[in-house]
C-alpha cells in the first residue's frame, strides 16, 4: 500500500514538475521580449496563431502533432519538450531528496527559477532582476523550514558576490552583475557554505566546458561564455546534496 502511495507521489510530482516547466518556457521567451507571462494565450512562433488548450499539454502535445505546428506544420524545436521533460525529472528529485515536506515544494520551486534563470542566460547573456528578486524571496519563506542560521545566510549574501566585485575592479566584465546578483540570493537562502560549495561545481563546469571551447577554437581567450547555467547547476546540487559532498571530500584528508 504505501509503496503504491510511494509511485503515486514520484508520478504526481513528474506531472506537477512537466506543467511548471511549461509555464518556464513561456517566462524564458517572453520575459526577455518584455511580453507578461500572465496575459494573452501562446502563439505559434512562425504563424501566430493562438495555440488551443489541446496543443499546449506539456510533452504529450508535441508527439501527438509529430513536432510540428498544427495549424502551418512549421517544425517546432525539441527544446520546450525536453525542457518540460527536465522540469519532470526535477520535481521527481526533489520529492526523492526532500519526501513528504514543505522543502520540497521549496526546493522545487528554486529550481524552476533556476531552470528559467539558466536559459535566458543562454539565450540573452542577461539574468533578469525579477528572477533574482524571487530567488531571495525563496529564501524567506525557507526560513522556517531550511534549518540554516540567519548569521550563515547573511555571511552567504557576501562571501561570493563581495570578491566577485573586486575581481570586476580588476578585470572589467569578468563576471556579469546578474550572475553577483544571482549569488548573493542563493547565499542568503543556503548559508555561506552551500554557496560556497556550488560556486565549486560551477567554476568546475564552466572552467572544463571554456577549456573544451579554447581546445577546439571554437571561442578565443578574449571570449565569454555564459556563467548563469552552470551557477544553476552548481546551486542546485548544492541544495540538495553539497553538506553529503563537503563531508565525503573532507573524508578524503581524513577530516
Ligand atoms: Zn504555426
Amino acid at each position: 500500500m504505501m509503496e503504491a502511495v510511494l509511485i503515486l507521489m514520484y508520478v504526481y510530482a513528474f506531472v506537477v514538475g512537466c506543467c511548471m516547466a511549461s509555464f518556464i518556457n513561456v517566462v524564458i521567451y517572453r520575459v526577455p521580449l518584455g511580453i507578461s507571462v500572465a496575459k494573452g494565450r501562446s502563439f505559434c512562433p512562425s504563424c501566430q496563431h493562438q495555440l488551443h488548450a489541446l496543443d499546449l499539454i506539456p510533452i504529450l502535445s508535441y508527439i501527438c502533432l509529430g513536432g510540428k505546428c498544427r495549424y502551418c506544420h512549421e517544425h517546432i524545436g525539441m527544446r520546450d519538450t525536453l525542457l518540460e521533460l527536465l522540469g519532470g525529472l526535477l520535481g521527481m528529485l526533489c520529492f526523492y531528496r526532500y519526501g513528504f515536506s514543505m522543502m520540497t515544494v521549496i526546493a522545487f520551486a528554486f529550481v524552476m527559477l533556476l531552470q528559467a534563470i539558466a536559459f535566458i542566460d543562454l539565450d540573452t547573456m542577461e539574468i533578469p532582476n525579477g528572477l533574482v528578486v524571487g530567488c531571495f524571496i525563496i529564501g524567506f519563506i525557507s526560513i522556517p523550514f531550511l534549518h540554516i542560521d540567519m548569521i550563515s545566510r547573511i555571511i552567504g549574501i557576501f562571501i561570493v558576490s563581495v570578491p566577485l566585485i573586486v575581481l570586476n575592479m580588476v578585470i572589467p566584465d569578468a563576471f556579469g552583475g546578474g550572475d553577483i546578483k544571482l549569488l548573493a540570493a542563493c547565499g542568503f537562502f543556503m548559508g555561506w557554505v552551500n554557496v560556497l560549495i556550488g560556486m565549486f561545481i560551477a567554476v568546475l563546469l564552466a572552467g572544463g566546458y571554456a577549456i573544451y571551447l579554447m581546445l577546439s577554437h571554437k571561442i578565443d581567450k578574449g571570449g565569454h561564455i555564459a556563467f548563469g547555467p552552470y551557477l544553476c547547476i552548481g546551486m542546485f546540487i548544492s541544495l540538495l546534496y553539497g553538506s553529503q559532498l563537503l563531508s565525503s571530500y573532507l573524508s578524503l584528508f581524513g577530516l
